[in-house]
């Protein structure tokens, strides 16, 4: 018999529940009393549903209130230094995460941990803080208290852990100067205890997820393994779990830790198997990941039947298990409540509970129940008539791309014969101020959209409405007194979701939700078919927005590596070849445009950094593709076309020539939350172009006053030369409340005034 888990399930809800009981509670709303049931609500149902499917183990300790791996640090009692006076209560965690409201400034000493992106995923996590003197000690008993109330429901339970050492390894040391694997031997000591602690509830088996050892880590890492877990041995039984990229390279290290078992991700990189089965101790169960955790497709159960079952027959001795090739934390939670999908559409999907349906069959049929093989293979019809089908890899787009040339993804003139095009064009100030794009989505804005959609509102009524919300955010801009205006993003619902929807070839679902951070949750189409561009797709807005103004409008495009990386996509289809079709749409999208009247074209790629591939040495090759695309989309912008581009994270230093390959005009970028240590990248190689390092974290409702965004900008005036130095927050509003939008860009333009003296 195999056993079935999964790694970890959304914590979310069916229709976002905890989001919604967050943001009550932020808000003072609901009581904490309140906010606690709602996440019990949503873990029970989660554990009902796991066990419903016949899932051997239900999975323990994935529901976070925020942040799984902030989540991590309570428990550790590991908490940065300037929230420790506070008692630990789920508003230390949030005040960690969000910082703390009304504190003052962005620099005070409550302000927000740093969040950065979770392995090759758009799921962000509050990265630890480590500094020489910290100390863990057991102390949020959120992960036992699960355990027990899942026991207490009748489940069998797994509780799931991060490791000691990929949990070291994704925090940032506070000073540079000591090196945080000194830490190593106080955390291995709490995790013993949490372990013990965990083992005294009766628990057999800990999922303990070191992720990190898919990447491709140096010595000095891969060294700790051996030690930390022959300390870890000796309670409850461990399972070792890794994702996202193959192990196969550190197979004889992991071979000698002291674990009972490893889990294996099969669905992106199937060739460890082998390996992993002639290398392992016999006595080691092996959990094999073969239902894709991070995408939408139906997993081709019958091919898994046929892969593995020869696979179990040899290694009759061996326990296997079966699950989720990582946590289900990335896929929407239910397909069936997706009731506009095409019955052939439909037809191509699982969602998360569908997913643990998978599990559940592929694991009968591997036990020998005919029936149940008989379903595998009916099951896979869809999948396979889809690769069939005839909408993909169309003659015409293949061809196109096929006759591209390295040209085509080239400007006429370099930069520094482009920057006095542009001067002249645009005449700007020095430090011209700006905005990232989009404006607070307020309800109205959200109510509009969805009548609309609904077919409530007609559409001239809703041209209206959106035109009346445009000139508005123009309005509050020229107050503002800022320089390169936006139109303000009113008509996205979300900043891929709108091109997948003007695009053709995407599938845009009603409630595919997914977390992005908090309470934060994304909504990603579905790559379908070839991807081309029916007509122009922002045009209309942003010519409305410049018709308003004799400022520069800043037109606002998606970049086709974002699109292509916060999209589901095709498991057919190379994920370059997605890329330049979707490129070659923009192309067409910013030569409109231009001839439109708009001077100023952005194209965000935020999630360039995140679809680097886990492993080092396939970096460049993603990177080459990533770099290509974009110039494509931006190649048929004149000279005096301004092209902005626009990332916001903190680490940035390893891909920093490709961004400076892109040849944007002008890159806006993160740096706030990091007090402008982004910006060491830049001390070393000399950006080129003009750049807009963010000086205050949109991410936080902290209104920022001006002597510290003055400071920031005086840092980054250090760095760059002033006549290429703009001034931005580091990402887009729609988050945030017009009351403390407003508040903020006015400290920030009067801080980019307060340097243009200093400057001048
Ligand atoms: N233009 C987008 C906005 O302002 C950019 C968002 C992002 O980078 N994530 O919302
Ligand atoms: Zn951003």
């Amino acid at each position: 018999m195999v056993t079935t888990h999964i790694l970890g399930f959304p914590r979310i809800g069916e229709h976002r529940e905890l989001k919604f009981a967050l943001e009550r509670y932020w808000r003072g709303e609901i009581s904490q009393q309140e906010l606690e049931s709602a996440g019990q609500t949503i873990r029970r149902h989660n554990w009902t549903k796991q066990k419903e499917s016949g899932l051997g183990y239900v999975t323990v300790g994935d529901f976070a209130w925020y942040d799984h791996v902030l989540n991590t640090s309570l428990l550790l009692g590991h908490i940065p230094a300037r929230h420790r006076s506070q008692t630990l209560s789920l508003d230390t965690l949030f005040s960690i995460a969000r910082g703390k409201e009304g504190s003052g400034c962005g620099c005070s000493n409550r302000a927000a941990s740093d969040m950065t992106k979770w392995f090759n995923t758009n799921y962000h996590y509050i990265v630890p803080e480590f500094s020489q003197d910290d100390k863990f000690e057991v102390s949020w008993t959120q992960l036992f208290d699960e355990i027990q109330e899942a026991q207490s429901l009748g489940h069998q339970v797994k509780p799931v852990l991060i490791g000691p050492l990929t949990y070291l390894y994704l925090g940032n040391e506070t000073d540079k100067s000591f090196d945080k694997k000194a830490l190593l031997p106080a955390l291995v000591d709490a995790y013993r205890v949490i372990l013990e602690r965990i083992k005294q509830l009766g628990v057999d088996w800990v999922q303990i997820d070191e992720p990190i050892l898919a990447l491709e880590l140096d010595e000095s890492w891969l060294d700790l393994f051996k030690p930390t877990y022959e300390s870890l041995s000796g309670s409850v039984k461990l399972l070792l779990a890794t994702y996202f990229s193959g192990v196969g390279h550190v197979l004889e290290t992991i071979g000698e830790l002291k674990v009972d078992g490893l889990h294996l991700d099969l669905v992106t990189a199937p060739q460890q198997l082998s390996d992993a089965l002639a290398t392992l101790p016999a006595s080691w169960i092996i959990s094999l990941g073969v239902i894709n955790g991070r995408n939408v497709w139906k997993a081709d159960l019958d091919k898994w039947l046929s892969v593995l079952t020869p696979v179990l027959n040899d290694f009759s001795e061996r326990e296997f298990w079966i699950g989720s090739s990582c946590s289900l934390l990335h896929s929407p939670v239910d397909l069936t409540l997706e009731k506009t999908l095409s019955v052939e559409t439909g037809s191509w999907f699982a969602f998360a509970y569908q997913k643990l349906e998978e599990v559940r069959l592929l694991s009968e049929a591997l036990d020998g129940n005919e029936k149940a093989q008989k379903a595998c293979e009916e099951y896979s019809i869809p999948v396979r008539q889809r690769q069939k089908n005839v909408r993909v890899n169309k003659k015409e787009v293949a061809e196109r791309i096929a006759g591209l040339t390295a040209a085509n993804s080239v400007r006429k003139l370099d930069y520094s014969d482009r920057v006095s095009y542009q001067q002249e064009e645009l005449k700007l100030p020095l430090l011209p101020t700006t905005t990232i794009g989009s404006f607070p989505q307020t309800d109205d804005i959200r109510k509009t959209r969805s009548a609309f959609r609904q077919g409530r509102l007609a559409e001239n009524e809703y041209k209206t409405a959106i035109q009346q919300e445009i000139a508005r955010t123009i309005r509050e801009q020229e107050a503002l007194d800022l320089d390169v205006l936006v139109h303000g993003e009113a008509e996205r619902n979300d900043m891929v979701e709108y091109f997948a929807e003007n695009l053709s070839g995407f599938q845009t679902t009603k409630f595919g939700w997914v977390q992005s951070y908090g309470s934060r949750c994304v909504k990603p189409a579905i790559v379908v078919e070839d991807v081309t561009r029916p007509a122009p797709m922002t045009v209309e807005w942003s010519q409305y927005a410049q018709s308003l103004t004799k400022r520069p409008v800043k037109g606002m495009l998606t970049g086709p590596v974002t699109i292509l990386g916060w999209t589901f996509p095709r498991e057919d289809v190379s994920r370059e070849t997605v890329a330049l079709q979707i490129a070659l749409a923009l192309k067409d999208e910013v030569d409109d445009l231009q001839k439109a009247g708009i001077g100023i074209i952005q194209i965000d790629e935020p999630a360039l950094r995140e679809g680097l591939p886990i492993k080092q040495t396939e970096h460049q090759a993603y990177l080459d593709w990533a770099v290509r695309a974009f110039r494509l989309s931006a190649a048929s912008a004149w000279p005096e076309t301004q092209i902005h581009t626009h990332m916001c994270y903190s680490e940035f230093n390893e891909i920093i020539e490709s961004v400076s390959a892109l040849d944007a005009d002008v890159i806006t970028i993160e740096t706030s939350r990091s007090n402008m240590a982004l910006l060491d990248a830049f001390r070393e190689f000399r950006y080129p172009n003009e750049i807009g390092p963010g000086v205050y974290d949109i991410h936080s409702p902290n209104v920022p006053d001006v002597e510290w965004m003055t400071s920031l900008l005086r840092k980054a005036a250090k760095l760059i030369p002033h006549q290429r130095l703009w001034v931005n927050p580091d990402c887009g509003l729609k988050t945030r409340g017009w009351t403390e939008t407003r508040a903020a860009l006015k400290n920030m333009v009067a801080a980019a005034r307060v340097l243009r003296k200093e400057l001048a």
